[in-house]
């Protein structure tokens, strides 16, 4: 550029143009010229001006130290002139000043400046001049700026509360997603529960982003008016919110509190940056520009909202980030304490694990004043601990008591040797294996042998008995088992050394069906061969399930047999439903503190973590929702560090009304269990119907067994089919009647006399429910006729004859049990050939036993009922049938047992 160009450059386009050509001309000789790349620091706040700069190309930034005067925070364009008031002035800095893009500046040293400067004083005039401008300029800016503040105070955010506390990958992505909405100016949608502070998320965003100097207002969309005047101002009078914000961040709070006549506007406004003031006429105002950022805090997605959106934030609520529970209590308790002036608590081990396996339905709110409610509860004490922490209990584990914590010997009993390995490799597996020896070598008949009658008069009945109490407890200690877990050990050792992993897809699917198949020969071997009077066959049966688990253990990992094949197995499963115990682990404590998962996978010793093979039914207990799962064989209870594992008191049978999912497969085996108890009755049964078949003769026993084990199933399928025939009917006649009748009345014009039709009844063309047509009315009608009164499946309510099953084989047994169980001393000495008819024996009286039965009998019915119910949660007439039949089934079981 030659020196002229230059002059006519400084004056078109530089706030030096008021100066004379020669003075400018004198400049131009002193200009040097730079080219700066991008990046580059071009001047240091508070140090003396270098130079003067000219910009003639780029772009340049600025920052300050001085908070107090935004104007020092600017852009620089082409044109601008740096330091010329500091260098007539002789001042430093004010501003650090970097390059955005590579610039191309003029630059006239600051001694030569000076020199011009002195040369021609009219330098100094002319910037006086200017300086007189901007100071009016200023003074102007500056009053507007108190109007705006004046307006904006009520509203003012005036920092962001704090940032997301914790690593949890839900914090680390809430940072993220608050990081790339920060870095640009769509408008955000943040949602998520109450009590998540997500009004200080808004913030973090907005003073996280280059628009942090400008403020940001936060508005209650309950407050607003149903105009819009305060937000969008009155065309030609007061300007409202948006107008006062500039370039600002609008925070609308619980936007689903809006008026709806709002909405539309506030949606056009997130679309089109645009909106129109408010008028006194019908007449709309011309719609103007808003330069402000949008930014929407919701409890509820809003589809509306949405779909104009440029972020979306769902806040994650604080039960699933129970890994950050740690920080954000410390956090709370740091400030807090600071807060107070006093010392800083430390929180208990025991009360964290309390708070991580809490839901906190309140979030962060209920967090926070839980810790401060902690604090001055605690008072001088140095720790935080349970009981000051915790006052309220957890929904899911209401009803639950922990016994491992109410009896702590019992923990200690569970987690030592004894539970399970030497009871079981220290006497089981011995005394199974002379049981059946017994059976085959000694005498034959129940009342010669000991071994059969402990099988049958002791251990049925005794286990039938144990079901309600202790669930799936037999499966513990159960000698069939312990010889797979030998063979097992043998198969690593020997052949083929490698077990293989279970196909549980094909295991889900069949397994079930497997044991249904093997229980149902079981039952009709048993009373076709009379095995509970032939020893050598009932050690053929322990035997065979024995075998069973031998051979599934010598194939497949851990208890492959135990959880999908064994048939005692399957019935224990069934049974333990019906529990008022469980072992279960507190789902909070797992899922924020354990990365082992110890308990199901097995490991070394960890902690108070014992080393085990893990679960040998492969359930994890934190995820437990039915007890068949659990053996209660305690591993999990020994390996877990973290005391996560509980034994839990509960509502016998809580599961089947809460977390249960039925299958088919298991009422199947409930009905042939409920088969069962009248198989073992054939000959009282034969009697009670009148029957006179010879079962002595194999296929009339073989036909008579089989229909006892399917006939009595047909009672609960026709209670449901009755009940289900009743719904229909119902509903045919209802939906019917009030078809017809609206239809007549939908002949009556809009003017019908009666006030009751036009209350009741849509009239034609002009329906009563919102917009819907009267079709729509009539078929809404019907379909909530059908499911207000809509029976339940038959597979779920079936397992509410669990009780009476486990009450007619428990009564059946009894007799055995009361009748025979006593005389255990004599027939053990019959047993080896010796005399034991002297020996003390105790039998109870018949009236007794029938007593206990009949008992056991009516409280079975009764809990069945009260099952069925609580698990249809209908109201009792709609049950009607199947009470009937669990008193029908009953009924039969006393007058084939009892009487
Ligand atoms: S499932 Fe069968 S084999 Fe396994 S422990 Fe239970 S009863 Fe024994
Ligand atoms: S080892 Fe304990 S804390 Fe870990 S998953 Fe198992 S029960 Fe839960
Ligand atoms: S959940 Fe625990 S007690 Fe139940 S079977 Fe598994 S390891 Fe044993």
């Amino acid at each position: 550029m030659t020196s002229k160009e230059t002059v006519t450059w400084l004056q078109e386009r530089t706030a030096l143009g008021t100066l004379e050509a020669e003075v400018l001309n004198a400049i131009a000789q002193q200009i040097e010229e730079q080219i700066i790349p991008p990046k580059t620091n071009l001047v240091t706040e508070n140090t003396s001006p270098e130079a003067l700069y000219i910009l003639v190309e780029g772009q340049l930034e600025s920052d300050s130290s001085n908070q107090a005067n935004p104007t020092l925070a600017i852009g620089f364009l082409p044109g601008a002139v740096i330091h010329l008031q500091e260098l007539l002035l002789d001042q430093p800095t004010q501003r650090t000043i970097t390059t955005v893009t590579e610039c191309h500046v003029w630059v006239v040293p600051a001694e030569k400046f000076r020199a011009l400067v002195s040369e021609y004083p009219e330098i100094f005039q002319a910037v006086s001049r200017q300086l007189a401008q901007e100071l009016a300029d200023l003074t102007s800016a500056f009053t507007y700026e108190q109007e705006r503040t004046i307006a904006l105070r009520p509203y003012l955010v005036t920092k962001a509360r704090r940032g997301i506390v914790g690593t949890s990958r839900y914090a680390v992505r809430l940072r993220e997603e608050i990081r790339s909405s920060a870095s640009d100016r769509k408008s955000v949608l943040i949602f998520g529960e109450p009590g998540l502070e997500k009004d200080n998320i808004a913030a973090l965003i907005h003073f996280g982003s280059k628009q942090r100097r400008e403020p940001i207002i936060k508005i209650n969309c309950g407050i607003l008016q149903t105009s819009g005047a305060d937000l969008f101002g009155r065309a030609g009078g007061k300007p409202g919110l948006l107008e006062w914000l500039g370039e600002g961040t609008l925070v609308l709070n619980n936007i689903q509190e809006t008026p709806p006549e709002l909405l539309p506007q506030i949606v056009k406004l997130i679309k089109n940056s645009t909106y129109n003031p408010v008028t006194r006429s019908e007449e709309a105002a011309a719609p103007r520009t808003s330069r402000a950022r949008i930014m929407i805090v919701s409890e509820k997605n809003q589809p509306q909202i949405e779909r104009c959106i440029g972020h979306n934030i769902k806040v994650p609520p604080l039960r699933v980030r129970k890994a950050d529970i740690k920080a954000q209590v410390d956090y709370y308790i740091s400030l807090y304490t600071q807060a107070r002036g006093i010392h800083k608590q430390k929180l208990a081990p025991e009360a964290l694990r309390r708070l991580q396996s809490y839901d906190f339905p309140g979030n962060l709110k209920e967090l926070e004043s839980l810790v401060q409610r902690a604090i001055v509860q605690a008072g001088s004490a140095r720790e935080l601990t349970e009981e000051i922490f915790w006052s309220a209990d957890t929904k899911k584990k209401r009803f639950r008591v922990n016994l491992l914590n109410v009896y702590p010997d019992l923990r200690k009993f569970l987690r030592s040797s004894w539970w399970t390995d030497r009871i079981n490799y220290g006497f089981t597996v011995t005394a199974f294996a002379l049981i059946v020896a017994v059976l085959f070598i000694g005498p034959q008949t129940r009342d010669r042998n000991f071994a059969l009658n402990l099988f049958w008069a002791w251990w049925w009945a005794f286990f039938l008995f144990l079901f309600p109490f202790l669930g799936r407890v037999w499966c513990a200690v159960c000698p069939f088992m312990i010889y797979g877990e030998i063979t097992q050990k043998l198969s690593l050792w020997l052949f083929p050394r490698k077990l293989k992993r279970w196909n549980r897809e094909l295991a889900e699917k069949w397994g079930g069906w497997f044991l249904f198949g093997l229980f149902t020969l079981i039952f009709l071997w048993e009373e076709l061969w009379d095995l509970e009077n032939t020893a050598y066959l009932s050690a053929c049966l322990l035997l065979l399930i024995t075998a069973g688990a031998m051979i599934f253990s010598a194939i497949f990992e851990r208890r492959f047999w135990c959880r999908y094949l064994c048939p005692i197995g399957g019935m224990n499963g069934l049974f333990a439903k019906l529990s008022m115990t469980e072992l279960r682990a507190q789902q909070g404590i797992c899922s924020a503190t354990c990365t082992t998962y110890q308990c199901y996978k097995g490991g070394p010793q960890k902690g108070e973590g014992m080393e085990t093979n893990g679960c040998p039914l492969y359930s994890h207990p934190a995820q437990l929702e039915d007890n068949k799962d659990c053996v209660l064989c305690m591993t999990c209870l020994k390996a877990c560090p973290h005391r996560s594992v509980e034994f839990n008191l509960r509502p016998p049978g809580i599961e089947l009304w809460t977390t249960h999912v039925p299958h088919t497969y298991e009422v199947a085996l409930l009905f042939l269990l409920l088969g069962g108890v009248y198989l073992h009755r054939l000959p009282e049964l034969q009697s009670w119907l009148g029957l006179h078949l010879d079962l002595t003769q194999f296929w009339q026993h073989l036909g008579l067994s089989l229909l006892a084990l399917i006939i009595p199933v047909a009672v609960p399928l026709a209670a449901y089919g009755l009940s289900n025939f009743g719904f229909w009917i119902l509903n045919f006649r209802l939906s019917s009647s009030k078809i017809s009748n609206t239809n007549e009345q939908n002949t009556i014009t809009p003017h019908a006399s009666s006030r009751q039709s036009r209350r009741q009844v849509p009239q034609v063309g002009k329906p009563a429910h919102g917009t819907a047509s009267p079709t729509q009315w009539l078929q809404n009608l019907k379909s909530k006729i059908q499911n207000r009164r809509k029976p339940k499946a038959f597979i779920e309510l079936a397992y509410g004859y669990l009780p009476l099953v486990l009450g007619g084989n428990l009564a059946h047994y009894l007799r055995l049990s009361l009748e025979e169980g006593g005389r255990i001393i004599p027939v053990t000495f019959a047993t080896f050939g010796l005399n034991g008819e002297q020996l003390p024996v105790l039998v109870a009286h018949p009236a007794v036993v029938d007593f206990l039965q009949g008992v056991t009998l009516i409280f079975s019915v009764l809990l069945t009922i009260v099952l069925t119910q609580k698990i249809a949660r209908q109201p009792m007439r709609s049950l009607f049938w199947q009470h009937l039949a669990a008193i029908t089934l009953g009924a039969s079981m006393w007058a084939i047992i009892v009487s």
